[in-house]
């Protein structure tokens, strides 16, 4: 850990390659014009990227590097990086370089990484792009730089490219539509985003002992311990010493990044924590998450300890999600979901909102895409967690808003300048009415959007390619009209009250984990897909294909390479998971309960000996050991059934179908034994049960 007497803002960012270390280093005229590709998007000429190469490699070679990586984010959820080394040979000896070729441009070998058949096999050749807008950064030595991932032919293959074109499409629909308001100057408009990441600390022994923590990040088998989280004394309680180390280690090495870790505490369930950065841009910050992850799971070892990012590690106690905070910010420092404190006549604020209403409702499948994953299921619909149902929570006040505006009070056009919706005697608007709902998949929280689906370990890209796109659609759409209106106003006015009575069923202002919610969903005909398979399935529908690819985001080839990734990224998942309870229920806890049972026996045989026909004596023996004998039985009927029913889904056929017999076959049988094993947890001495149980687990730290 850092000196203490080190001040925070001393080392923040101390291994980033930022702006100020560029001021400092580079010429004026190229510092210039790698600053106007990151706030105006403009592409970076190539002897600029020449001298920025340079001065990269002197920088990263005086903080000890001797290699560089292009830094990568794979559909494999997790990042990538191939080191080479800063030398070229030359004379007899070597010199250091580094070119501006080689920062922009890299070869990896695609062929390990999954391309959802987009890339023929004999062109295995893929190329990373550099992305001038991310800091590169130190890690292991080694300078990292933020790099988009194509197959040779062009597509794209990774998460980071497609929010990069997302963005780009936001600002152009953004520009456009401020420009109809009369601003002239603004240039660009940027989406923002601060997520909240959930994670649990557990012991390294503890994790050592558990195959399924290893091998699948989940626990497979647990029965309920005594206490769950009924007291509510986690959540935001003390921090032991030890997580309190961790956490502080974490925060240093992260500032160290330039990665704004701000808040830190626990969360609702035992072990649970969470950790909140301030929010940036959207592709700095959706990198920042994924060092985040890294790097959490690097700390905590240090400490002796293990992060779970998984979804679900304990099943009966609340699951881990991320909550994407998701705004809009102009050039020229305005959030365009500010409402101020007169929303009625905010009328930037209004159009925004109403593309975004119009556009989650239109697209809603997509956005539950974008929270789909085998992890995710555990945990989305269970009363934790938003339901697998999209809405819109918008609080009291903007909805009292909008029904004035859908009422029909239509604007007086001359003279005022003002609208008139009839609402003047409305309180101002309250900030904080609007973050008091928990339960909704999607909640306006005072000047952003909180997109509460997505699971702890996803990549928050996914999300934000397709929000932004879904934005920058529906806006696009607007501007169509309204550039054509002969009278703006009164277009502009017919535009919102339309918008607002079409989609007024996607907003839910109540509680999202009632069960009156789920009737009302299936009134208002709001699409519910259950789990990840049903969600992916719709991935490339005629109009989402159409919204990605006028967007310029994803093309109808690459939708469909992703939906089939994903679709096997869910079968790989739960195969590996059913395997792994055969094999721990064949090998530890078979023999276990078996043995135990022996024991029992011999016990009523001992006493049979002794006390003769007195069959009384062993009747707490008998009784046990008949239970777990007909548990044991069941518990063997499950691992063959298991068996079967992974055999039967490994040969159900393509990418879909394989996928849905997971989810029908093999899902459903995992579930059935483990409520049988979890049975006999409960019977067998705690100190013969082969792996350790959940109070164990999660009281020890
Ligand atoms: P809560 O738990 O109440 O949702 P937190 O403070 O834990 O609140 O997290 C709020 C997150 O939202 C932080 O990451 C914060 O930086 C982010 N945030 C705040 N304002 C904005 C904004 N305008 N755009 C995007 N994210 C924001
Ligand atoms: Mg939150």
């Amino acid at each position: 850990m850092m000196d203490s007497k080190v001040t925070p803002d001393e080392y923040f960012g101390s291994n980033v390659f930022n702006a100020r270390v560029m001021a400092n280093c580079l010429p004026h005229k190229v510092y210039e014009a790698v600053m106007s590709t990151r706030t105006l998007g403009t592409p970076l000429p190539k002897e600029a990227a020449d001298v920025v190469a340079n001065a990269m490699k002197d920088w990263a070679i005086s903080k000890g590097c001797t290699h560089y990586t292009h830094w990568f984010q794979p559909m494999t959820g997790v990042t990538a990086e191939k080191h080479d080394a800063f030398l070229t040979p030359r004379g007899s000896g070597v010199i250091l370089e580094f070119s501006g070729k080689e920062l922009i441009k890299g070869e990896p070998d695609a062929s390990s990484f999954p391309s959802g058949g987009l890339r023929a096999t004999f062109e295995a050749r893929g190329y990373t792009a550099w992305d001038p807008t991310s800091d590169a950064f130190i890690k292991d030595r080694t300078l990292c730089i933020p790099t988009g991932f194509c197959a040779y032919t062009g597509e794209v293959l990774d998460k980071k490219t497609p929010l990069l074109r997302s963005m780009e499409a936001v600002s152009r629909a953004s520009v456009r539509m401020l420009r109809l308001f009369g601003n002239q100057t603004v240039q660009r408009v940027m989406t923002n985003v601060g997520p909240e990441q959930e994670y649990f600390l557990i012991d390294k022994a503890s994790y050592d002992a558990r195959e399924d923590l290893i091998l699948t990040g989940r626990t497979l088998f647990g029965a309920m311990p005594p206490k769950g989280e009924e007291m509510d004394d986690h959540y935001f309680g003390n921090l032991t010493q030890r997580v309190s180390d961790f956490m502080r280690e974490l925060d240093e090495e992260l500032w160290k990044l330039g990665i704004y870790a701000k808040t830190e505490h626990n969360e609702v369930a035992p072990a649970q924590h969470e950790l909140a950065p301030v929010y940036t841009t959207s592709n700095i910050a959706a990198d920042h998450n994924q060092l985040t992850m890294e790097l959490m799971k690097k700390t905590a070892l240090k400490h002796g300890l293990v992060c779970l990012l998984h979804e679900k590690p304990f099943a009966g106690i609340s699951g881990s999600g991320k909550h994407n905070n998701w705004s809009l910010s102009t050039d020229d420092g305005q959030n365009l979901l500010d409402p101020g404190d007169t929303p009625q006549e905010n009328m930037i604020f209004l159009l925004t909102l109403c593309a975004i209403l119009k556009g989650v409702k239109e697209y809603a499948p997509l956005l539950r895409i974008a929270s789909a994953s085998a992890g995710n299921d555990c945990r989305l619909g269970g009363n934790e967690a938003p339901p697998t149902v999209i809405s819109v929570f918008i609080g009291d006040d903007l909805q009292r808003v909008l029904d004035a505006i859908e009422q029909g009070k239509t604007l007086i056009g001359s003279g005022k300048e003002r609208f008139n919706l009839g609402v003047d005697a409305m309180p101002q608007f309250r900030k904080d009415a609007t973050d008091r709902n928990r339960t909704s998949p999607m909640a306006f929280t005072g000047n952003k959007f909180e997109f509460r689906m997505l699971g702890s370990a996803d990549s928050i890209s996914c999300f934000n390619f397709v929000m932004n796109t879904i934005f920058a659609s529906e806006v696009t759409a607007f501007c169509d009209e309204l550039e054509q209106a002969a009278d703006f106003k009164t277009a502009l006015n017919d535009l919102l009250v339309r918008t607002i009575r079409e989609n007024r069923d996607i907003i839910f202002n109540g509680n999202g984990y009632g069960d009156a919610w789920f009737a009302e969903c299936k009134r208002r005909g709001l699409p519910n897909y259950p789990s990840t398979v049903e969600a992916l399935m719709q991935y490339d529908r005629p109009e989402f294909v159409q919204i990605f690819e006028a967007q310029k985001v994803l093309t109808g080839a690459e939708i469909t390479s992703r939906k089939e990734i994903l679709l096997e990224n869910y079968s790989k998942t739960v195969c590996i998971e059913a395997k792994t309870m055969l094999d721990m229920a064949r090998k530890k806890i078979l023999p276990v309960v078996i043995s135990y049972t022996k024991e029992l026996l011999d016990a009523v045989s001992r006493k049979h000996e002794m006390f003769g026909d007195l069959r009384m004596n062993a009747r707490v023996e008998e009784a046990l050991a008949e239970k777990i004998s007909d548990l044991t039985a069941a518990l063997y009927d499950a691992i063959e059934d298991l068996r079967e029913q992974i055999s039967a889904a490994a040969n159900a056929g393509d990418a879909i179908e394989t996928a849905q017999a997971y989810r029908r076959l093999v899902v459903p049988a995992m579930e059935r034994m483990r409520t049988t094993a979890d049975a006999l947890e409960v019977l067998v001495p705690q100190d013969q049960w082969p792996f350790p149980c959940y109070s164990e687990i999660l009281y020890n730290i």
